[in-house]
């Protein structure tokens, strides 16, 4: 199959069979996926259907009852093996994002690397040109605008290099006006770093604008999985057509 001193390329990240119970109730279903280094996937579906949950199972916050988590092939969560949250080599956004307050900017995209790090002020300058944020370098949270704030949070999770960024709803606490704009920089500051991004959104405008691939999840499973117009054009059933119609 491979020849000998041949790697087999493994998936940024990879999960099989992932299931999460509440109570005797399946949360997550058997969840199986796949992303790549610079791909981004989103996982989309109605609120309640289970991809909060798939994340904080990557994350490490909970645990799953079933299923593997491997990361460039190593596991995380595999039977007995259980890589603490802050080993996993994941990033973090969430909708509520709190940037520190009494820390600027720079401090703040900072915060996640050691201090003595080779290269850190480097790497905080690269990611502040990266979101557009230089001149505002040493200016405190309070004076930014919601979405110059959304920015630093950005470059303060990309900071350390996360192999996986798993991002939560992360544009829904921004203004209409705001939004599509700051998903296409943030997509385009995601490309320009090369991580595999995990985005969890309900609305379908949203994958359809920023994913490589959707992961198409209802009642704790993936119904579908694949490239945005190819779902949006064959959706698997009428739930799922309904699903998209409300796409505007
Ligand atoms: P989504 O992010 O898609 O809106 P969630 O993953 O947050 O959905 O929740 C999926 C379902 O699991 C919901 O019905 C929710 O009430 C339930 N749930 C989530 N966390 C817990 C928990 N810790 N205990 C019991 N039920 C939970
Ligand atoms: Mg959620």
């Amino acid at each position: 199959m491979f020849q000998s001193g041949m790697k087999i390329m493994e998936p940024r990240l990879r999960i099989e069979g992932l299931t999460r119970r509440f109570g005797g109730r399946e949360v997550v279903r058997d969840v199986s996926l796949s992303i790549e280094a610079g791909q981004v996937s989103c996982l989309l579906g109605p609120s309640g259907c289970g991809k909060s949950t798939t994340l904080r199972l990557i994350a490490g916050v909970d645990w799953p009852d079933a299923g593997s988590i491997h990361v460039d092939g190593a596991p995380i969560v595999d039977g007995r093996a259980r890589v603490p949250p802050e080993e996993r080599g994941i990033g973090l956004m969430f909708q509520d994002f709190a940037l520190f307050p009494h820390l600027t900017v720079a401090q703040n995209v900072a915060f996640g690397l050691p201090r003595k790090a080779a290269g850190r002020d480097e790497r905080v300058r690269e990611l502040l040109g990266r979101v557009g944020m230089t001149r505002h370098a040493e200016k405190h949270p309070h004076e930014l605008s919601g979405g110059e704030q959304q920015r630093v949070a950005l470059a303060r999770a990309l900071a350390p290099r996360p192999r996986i960024m798993l991002m939560d709803e992360p544009f829904s606490g921004l203004d209409d006006r705001l939004r599509d704009d700051i998903r296409d920089e943030t997509l385009a500051v995601l490309k320009a770093e090369g991580t595999a991004v995990l985005l969890v959104t309900h609305e379908p405008t949203e994958a359809m604008r920023m994913a490589d691939e959707i992961l198409l999840m209802r009642d704790g499973r993936i119904v579908q999985a694949g490239a945005p117009y190819t779902i949006y054009n064959n959706p698997v059933d009428l739930p799922a057509a309904a699903f998209f119609s409300d796409l505007n």
